[in-house]
Parts: structure tokens; sequence; C-alpha cells
């Protein structure tokens, strides 16, 4: 069956950064990445954003959502006992959520004047 072979596809993916063939865990598997590759990409793109918020840019939507979701996924990745995580990836995952808090204290404070 056609939707079973591509079930089972995405279930071996591998990793889709280059020169890396760490397994997709669960959990990941709409982000297509390991866990370190995930992390790498979730910080550059947290640290971008916090950058919009220091020089006083208003965040797009989609972002805030975005964010919001990151915060819900470091959560649910740290309680997850079948996700093998390092003690540095635990640490990257709570550094993460502490970023993830300092944007979102800056959308609270700033995100008052609507850009209509
Ligand atoms: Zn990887």
């Amino acid at each position: 069956m056609k939707g079973c072979a591509l079930f089972m596809i995405r279930q071996t993916r591998a990793c889709q950064a280059a020169a890396c063939s760490a397994p997709v865990p669960p959990g990941l598997r709409q982000h297509g990445v390991c866990l370190s590759h995930y992390l790498d990409d979730a910080f550059t793109r947290v640290a971008q954003t916090l950058e919009l918020c220091q020089i006083g840019q208003p965040l797009e939507p989609e972002t805030v959502d975005w964010l919001i979701e990151q915060g819900d996924f470091a959560v649910r990745v740290l309680s997850r006992r079948d996700m093998a995580k390092s003690s540095e990836q635990r640490a990257k995952l709570l550094e993460l959520l502490l970023c993830l808090a300092n944007v979102q204290e800056y959308v609270r404070h700033h995100s008052v004047s609507k850009a209509t």
C-alpha cells in the first residue's frame, strides 16, 4: 500500500542537515532534523528574533506563534524519557527556554503599538 510505504520512509528518516545522518527522534519528525540540529536552528532563530525585539521591530504573528510552539516543544522534549538527551542537549534545551522567555518578555512590553 502506497500510504504504508510512505509511512515507513518517514519512520526511518535521518537528519536532513548536511553531513549528519543521526536519526530523527519522535517529536522532531515535522522538523526533519536530529535534536542537535533542531537546537542549532532554534537558537539561531530565537537570537535573530531577540535582535529584532531589541531594535524595536514588531514581530510577525507567525513568529510569535513559532516562539510559543518552540517553548512547548522544548518542555515536551525535556519531559520525554523515550527521547535520548545528552546532558549538553538538556542544558541547551533549558537555555533555549530561557531565551524564549526573554523574547516573550519583550513581546509583552513592546508589542502595544499596532503596526496598522
Ligand atoms: Zn543532525
